[in-house]
């Protein structure tokens, strides 16, 4: 029984490994070619880690559209390389308003019905949560009453306004970002103004790029609801004049799947709340300080021998323990190996911690400035000191399995203004 439940779990592990490293791969361009028959419907290859929600999502078609268009029985079985219509997708981009047009027509209405979304109408009928929120005015996407009557916008969705100097362009990463990434915006202003901006109640903190252009990263929680997040940015001019702009960002669901983790008798003593407690305030103190510049260059590099790589469980899995409610999730990356395999810092930055913690066992925290971090847990012995300044690629300590853990591994944690985030994106990408 035990022994199937392994499987289950190790089959379940794969699945999402997989999804993952399709999902993390940047989006395809669209792969798209004329269908003979039907000049308005054109094909697309599915890519690998696709679901028919994301392919919907990134070209801002129906779900039910492309179910019916492709007279699928299963939505949720599609394959890398099958050929899917999308029917109504143009190759070139339609001809664009031309500013001062009248907003798009509507021609429906949807009565909200108890437990409804926005996110999940506006996937109904196969429009942004942008453009229902502009047809609709609301002013805040989250709160829908029963009852309530919205307006389903059709046609190409407005071009949006134009930004107010000194703001000339503000560009997203990933406009529409999966839970768990670090998201980098890019804002260039026309002068010498200062700027700030806001998401989610937290923060942004910028840094120079070019002349006129700053950047900032933006952690987007796991547990995020599938939404639309507005990003506040205000610009001041040396004036002291005020322009406050915002710019959307789409949130979709991360292919997460769930664990369960059992502990024996003796390390479920280390669940004290208390000690978890005290252990977290003195991680959240550190990993909530800003060092205003970045410290790190490049992509980071795997905090393990790329010989040797074994992952052994993904960021984000939704976890419960011995059974409980699935509360909490994976906020690492886990890679295994043997006591004693050499652990090394992911990029350059100043070791803030250096020692044993109860649940974390030995730490390495490395701050990498501009609020983000890299944490390495579990260590059998450690090589640096506090305030030690690293490069990337220097040896830190040691592979163990101290703290609570059911075997040795190296816990890897990316903390990006105490949020963790995927790991694994900051490999893959050079950010910013
Ligand atoms: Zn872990």
């Amino acid at each position: 029984m035990a022994d199937f439940g392994k499987v289950v779990k190790l089959f379940v592990g794969l699945i999402a490994l997989l999804l993952w490293i399709a999902i993390l791969t940047p989006f395809a361009p669209l792969h798209a070619q004329e269908n003979q028959g039907n000049p308005e419907n054109f094909t697309y290859t599915v890519q690998p880690g696709d679901t028919l929600t994301l392919i919907a999502l990134r070209y801002n078609l129906k779900l039910a559209g492309i179910i019916l268009a492709n007279n699928l029985s299963n939505p949720n079985l599609i394959f890398p390389g099958q050929q899917i219509i999308l029917p109504g997708v143009m190759l070139s981009p339609a001809p664009s308003t031309p500013p001062g047009a009248s907003p798009p027509a509507v021609d429906q209405t949807h009565l909200v019905q108890p437990g409804e979304t926005l996110f999940g109408i506006a996937n109904l009928y196969g429009v942004s949560i942008g453009a229902m929120v502009l047809a609709n005015d609301l002013a805040n996407p989250d709160v829908l009453y029963v009852g309530q009557t919205l307006l389903i916008p059709s046609g190409p969705p407005p071009t949006p306004e134009p930004l107010q100097a000194p703001f000339v362009a503000v560009e997203l990463s990933e406009p529409t970002i999966i839970q768990g990434r670090t998201l980098v915006i890019k804002v260039t202003l026309s002068e010498d103004a200062g700027l700030s901006g806001m998401f989610e109640g937290r923060p942004l903190f910028f840094s120079q790029a070019g002349n006129q252009q700053r950047w900032s990263i933006i952690a987007i929680h796991t547990l995020t609801e599938p939404n639309i997040y507005p990003i506040t940015l205000t610009a001041t001019r040396p004036d002291g004049a005020a322009v406050t702009t915002y710019e959307n960002v789409t949130v979709a669901a991360g292919p997460y799947g769930t664990e369960d983790i059992q502990f024996d008798d003796e390390r479920s003593e280390l669940l004290d709340a208390e000690l978890i407690e005290l252990e977290q305030k003195k991680l959240v103190n550190l990993w909530s300080q800003v060092t205003p510049r970045p410290l790190w260059e490049g992509p980071f590099r795997y905090p393990v021998e790329v010989s040797s790589l074994r992952i052994t469980s993904h960021y984000g899995t939704r976890r419960s323990y011995n059974g409980g409610p699935a509360t909490s999730f994976h906020g690492g990356t886990d890679f295994g190996g043997g006591v004693g395999a050499p652990i090394y810092a992911a990029a350059a930055g100043r070791v803030v911690l250096a020692e044993p913690l109860t649940v974390r066992g030995n730490t390495v925290l490395i701050d990498h400035g501009m609020g983000l971090f890299s944490g390495y847990f579990h260590q059998n012995q450690l090589v640096v000191s506090q305030g030690q300044e690293v490069q990337a690629g220097a040896l830190i300590g040691y592979m163990g399995s101290t703290g609570l853990v059911t075997g040795p591994h190296l816990h890897w944690e990316i903390r990006l203004q105490g949020i963790a985030v995927e790991p694994l994106q900051w490999i893959q990408q050079e950010i910013p």
